[in-house]
């Protein structure tokens, strides 16, 4: 099997599970318990916390361990949203849906909603956020990668101009860990499955004085806001796995061997073409649309070929709809026939040279004809 489907999750690094293991087996404690072996569960929660607030150049008390990707988006959005209980949101037409649907949820609680759209090649202009800004705006979300196309927006201005409005903003950082910088005007999270780490782990960054509402009532976990008992392997395993990929080390290989893929399909396929700026991409992301396929019927010819990818589309209700990322960009049409290819740090040249061939093979089967 050759696995690129490594925007939808990674495996496990092995030293990130070696840095878990103990906390499963012998540094079991409830880190909330007054006794030693809650001591100790603190004790690495504490750490990982601190090496996590590290990478995010924060200080500790403003990291928030959670569930993942999923839970952050939704709490930053009706979590703001309950804060103030009225107000304008400035939300990104591309964003995952964690933000996405929990602006459309807020938006039926009465909540004014501004979708800023992106432009052709996937990019959310930072002028059109401030165009948008209003006197009532509470909150803005733009992603810091598209989960779709990798591409990469300008977060650090969007930033800026948040602050510089008195705006909530949320960036969903997710895709980006290792390409982008960290905005920290407000907030953003990363889930650790989508860099060699557990599932079910995320952090996310609040920064100090936000206003934002818990969610989850419960314990007086995660400085108060998210109630339950910390899963301290996954905030162990999270802290590990982010330290790795937030250096950003592997990034020339992993890029090298998309563009070796990239370059091959858009030069031997023809009506193949790239969805997304070709340069504002993280190092893994090649979507690609090819004239006359349908992106489904080809997950599934590559499937059976031993190789794993993926379309935008999701599957409701029996009915498939195309990409919602890539139909605001370049239209249905073109989102019908996309395929998203995401390499990671352990795909090969030679990995990358068979999905061509079976590319090719499959494209040429769905035409009826050689290319
Ligand atoms: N945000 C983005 C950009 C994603 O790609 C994903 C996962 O696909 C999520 C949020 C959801 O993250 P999780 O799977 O950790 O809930």
């Amino acid at each position: 099997m050759i696995y690129l489907d490594n925007a939808a999750t990674t495996p496990l690094d092995g030293n990130v599970l070696e840095a878990m293991l103990p906390y499963m087996q012998t540094v079991y404690g409830n880190s909330q318990s007054q006794h030693a072996a809650g001591r100790n569960a603190a004790r690495a929660l504490l750490a990982a916390r601190d090496d996590v607030a590290e990478v995010f150049g924060c200080s500790g008390s403003e990291v928030l361990f959670l569930s993942g990707g999923t839970e952050a988006g939704n709490f930053a959005v009706k979590g703001v949203c309950e804060a103030y209980g009225k107000g304008h949101l400035i939300i990104s037409a591309i964003e995952h849906p964690a933000v996405y649907d929990s602006a459309l949820a807020m938006q039926k609680r009465g909540f004014d909603v501004t979708f800023i759209q992106p432009d052709e090649f996937g990019v959310i202009s930072p002028d059109k956020v401030e165009e948008a800004v209003r006197a009532d705006t509470i909150f803005c979300a733009v992603m810091a990668a598209n989960n779709e196309t990798g591409v990469i927006q300008d977060v650090e201005k969007i930033s800026e101009i948040c602050t510089r409005n008195d705006i909530f903003f949320y960036s969903d950082c997710v895709q980006a860990v290792g390409a982008v910088p960290f905005p920290k005007s407000s907030s953003f999270a990363v889930s650790a499955h989508k860099f060699y780490g557990p599932k079910g782990a995320a952090a996310m960054y609040i920064k100090k004085g936000s206003k934002i509402s818990s969610l989850i009532s419960g314990g007086r976990q995660e400085m108060g806001l998210r109630g339950g008992t910390v899963n301290v392997a996954s905030a162990v395993g999270l802290a590990a796995a982010l330290k790795i990929a937030a250096a950003g080390s592997e990034n020339a290989e992993i890029s090298a061997v998309r563009d070796r893929f990239l370059n091959r399909v858009l030069a031997e396929i023809p009506g193949a073409e790239l969805n997304g700026d070709r340069l504002r991409r993280v190092p893994s992301n090649a979507n690609i649309s090819i004239k006359g396929c349908n992106g489904d019927n080809m997950v599934f010819a590559l499937d059976l070929k031993g190789i794993c990818v993926s379309t935008g589309s999701a599957c409701s209700a029996g009915a498939v709809t195309p990409s919602r990322a890539i139909s605001v960009m370049v239209g249905e049409e073109r989102a019908k026939s996309a395929l998203r290819f995401s390499f990671g740090k352990y795909n090969t040249a030679e990995e990358a040279d068979f999905a061509v061939e079976a590319l090719k093979q499959t494209v040429a089967q769905i035409r009826g004809s050689n290319l």
